[in-house]
């Protein structure tokens, strides 16, 4: 990655590890040439600078699916809220604005398609075998479970879904997206590849 795209991705609101954006950009840049990266729950940005980074050297298409209302745990009152990012006029969370800025900053604006929605409407009207589903959305097992039944189907064969926030210990974070990633392995259709800190790694059969 560039030194001006890891300092944009250093500098964007969000929750990802320098190791797990930097595989991120490995596997998307390696499975771009399979069909198009999806994002699924993109909030400011952080994580699709890499992997729309990984994207582009390969000259494939990142899709950004959020509807940028924040999740959970970012609403007001909750321990990620972030006044930043609420639209007093909505009387809501608008992270789309930071989003685009991000994309802009990062360069990515022929790359990204951002597609302002839910995970669940956008898998709707899906129909590319995407080449890497990257889930970070909401972590309510609800949301986890909707991400998963809605986009790893559609991975195509030899693709990568990524599932970030893995904590195999429950002290240590919500077991939501580690019981989605539990669910994939018991499906018999992915194989387990190395995990990165909380990035788990599957690729489809
Ligand atoms: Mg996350």
């Amino acid at each position: 990655m560039s030194p001006a795209a890891l300092e944009v991705a250093a500098a964007c609101k969000g929750f990802l590890d320098l190791d797990e954006g930097l595989c991120l950009f490995a596997l998307a840049r390696d499975h771009a040439h399979l069909g198009p990266i999806v994002e699924v729950g993109s909030y400011c940005g952080k994580s699709s600078v890499y992997v729309g980074s990984g994207a582009r050297a390969s000259g494939g298409t990142l899709v950004c699916v959020d509807h940028h209302r924040g999740n959970e745990e970012n609403q007001q009152g909750q321990l990620y809220h972030d006044p930043e990012v609420f639209d007093p006029d909505a009387e809501r969370l608008d992270t789309l604005p930071w989003l685009r800025d991000t994309i802009r900053k990062a360069k990515l604006e022929d790359t990204a398609i951002l597609l302002v929605t839910t995970s669940a409407r956008a898998a709707e009207v899906w129909t590319i075998p995407p080449g890497m589903v990257f889930i970070d959305g909401g972590h309510t097992q609800v949301a986890a479970d909707t991400d998963y039944e809605c986009w790893a189907p559609k991975v195509v064969s030899g693709g990568i879904l990524a599932i970030h926030d893995l904590f195999p210990n429950p002290d240590e974070g919500g077991q939501a997206p580690i019981n989605i990633y539990r669910r994939a392995l018991a499906s018999g259709d992915f194989d387990e590849l190395p995990t990165v800190k909380t990035l788990g790694v599957l690729r489809k059969k």
